[in-house]
């Protein structure tokens, strides 16, 4: 009869739509070959920037770190932390193996992140005179560590020029420049307060350095927040003949930027690297941290949206809004406490108005691109700890990881699947995940302690 070829035809309709959103789902669905594919390029780019920094995507940058803390640290230090979105400046005071920390954020106006480099650095010394006063510290001279999370080739422990701006920022006249000269020399023209910055550090390292004063196995220091990075002790006989380690900053972000990952980007990658403020670079990380994971989701709803498979076909502007997505969103929405009707609530408070079912289809969206960060992040730190662990002539590997940042501690599945994928992908390895408590900080001004302590010999 008429009515039950009408419902056949509907059925067919329906499984149609399914099958084409299946598909364009399963483009984010790698394969365990696949994921064994990123662990042996991320491993030949971590050996070719150990070779030379110069050819490899990977820049394993020297930190100079060598020593971890003996639990002897003592005074007052100040920390000065440039991350992903805002400026922290911290007070760490550390007393007979404890430590506490005093601290305020001020947030980095988005015309100041892409200003000019001296605005940028008069704006972060402006948030130290302001910090100190704040403390009632401004006629003192504190041994000051900055954590600056962007690369940057060190030559010594307080030096080191800016290779590339990362995540937002994009302030002129810094890259190639010496950064903690930009620092001091802001902090000169302004003429009320002093520094004495002694360290210049990646938030990886003070991130395994805060970690590594609790675990002495703590050799690793990884974040998953708005950008991605890892760093490690290497063999220095690997480098210089020398029987020492060093902590290198690996700048694993950057993998991908010869073209070695383009049999898994997709085109939805593509369309968030073309709209990015640093195009062709660190492809890894826009595929794993929190500043692009949002945009990819964004990107694949606009695709399916466009294509007639969600919210009727009808493409909104809010759709249509780069950062509508933040980590936050994410995080919610693939919360397995959440029920659908709240997920659709969510959507609706972003200004996506869909059914029920949309809200599946989105929910599913967000749990392909994210559990693929983590399987890739994952394929990299399997990479990074076999690689310790031939370093060291071992069969098994006992090693722990402090790690940081937003997707690791507030994301719902991350932290699950990238522990997983490692335990499967380095199966001669047992690594331990360790949370860090302040990495940025006190990791900072561990580190500051310790160079000082050099210096001052
Ligand atoms: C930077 C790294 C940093 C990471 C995490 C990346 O964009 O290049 O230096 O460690 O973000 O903050
Ligand atoms: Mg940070």
């Amino acid at each position: 009869s008429g009515s039950s070829k009408g419902a056949a035809l509907v059925a067919a309709v329906a499984q149609r739509l399914t099958s084409l959103r299946r598909q364009t789902l399963s483009l984010f669905r790698l394969k365990e070959e696949q994921l064994q594919l990123v662990k042996a390029r991320m491993r030949s780019g971590l050996d070719a920037g150990l070779r030379s920094k110069s050819s490899s995507t990977i820049k394993m940058l020297p930190s100079f770190v060598y020593l971890t803390p003996d639990g002897t640290e003592r005074g007052k230090y100040l920390a000065l932390d440039l991350g992903g979105t805002n400026f922290r400046a911290l007070l760490v005071r550390f007393k007979k193996q404890t430590s506490r920390l005093y601290h305020k954020i001020y947030t980095i106006p988005l015309e100041i992140m892409q200003g000019t480099g001296e605005e940028l650095f008069d704006h972060l010394a402006q948030c130290v005179c302001d910090f100190l006063d704040y403390m009632g510290l401004k006629n003192t001279r504190l041994p000051a560590g900055f954590t600056f999370s962007f690369p940057c080739e060190q030559s010594a422990i307080d030096t080191g020029t800016l290779v590339a701006w990362t995540k937002g920022f994009k302030a002129t006249d810094s890259e190639g420049h010496d950064v903690v000269s930009m620092l001091r020399e802001a902090i000169k023209r302004r003429n009320d307060i002093d520094l004495d910055i002694v360290a210049l550090i990646n938030d990886t390292v003070g991130t395994m350095m805060s970690c590594a004063h609790e675990d002495q196995r703590c050799e690793i220091g990884m974040i998953a927040g708005t950008g991605t990075n890892l760093c490690y002790m290497e063999e220095l006989k690997n480098i210089e003949k020398i029987e020492q380690r060093m902590c290198i900053n690996t700048e694993w972000g950057g993998l991908g930027d010869d073209g070695c990952l383009d049999d898994i980007i997709t085109l939805y990658d593509t369309e968030v690297d073309q709209n990015s403020i640093n195009q062709g670079k660190q492809r890894f990380e826009k595929m794993t941290s929190g500043m692009y994971l949002g945009e990819v989701v964004r990107q694949v709803l606009l695709d399916l949206t466009r294509r007639g498979l969600l919210f009727k076909g009808h493409v909104s502007e809010t759709l249509k809004t780069p950062g509508i997505f933040e980590t936050k969103y994410l995080s919610q929405i693939e919360s397995d406490r959440l029920a659908l009707l709240q997920v659709r609530s969510i959507l609706q408070q972003l200004g996506l108005h869909g059914t029920c079912h949309d809200s599946i289809i989105v929910k599913h969206v967000c749990l392909v691109v994210s559990r693929r960060a983590a399987q890739l992040c994952g394929a990299g730190m399997a990479a990074v700890v076999d690689k310790i662990r031939e370093n060291r002539g071992l069969d098994h590997l006992d090693i722990a990881v402090g790690v940081d940042g937003s997707l690791y501690k507030l994301h719902p599945h991350f932290s699950q699947v990238l522990k997983e994928t490692v335990r499967v992908m380095a199966p001669q390895c047992d690594v331990t995940f360790q949370p860090s408590e302040e990495g940025s900080g006190k990791g900072a001004a561990l580190i500051a302690a310790v160079a000082r302590r050099k210096r001052d010999v």
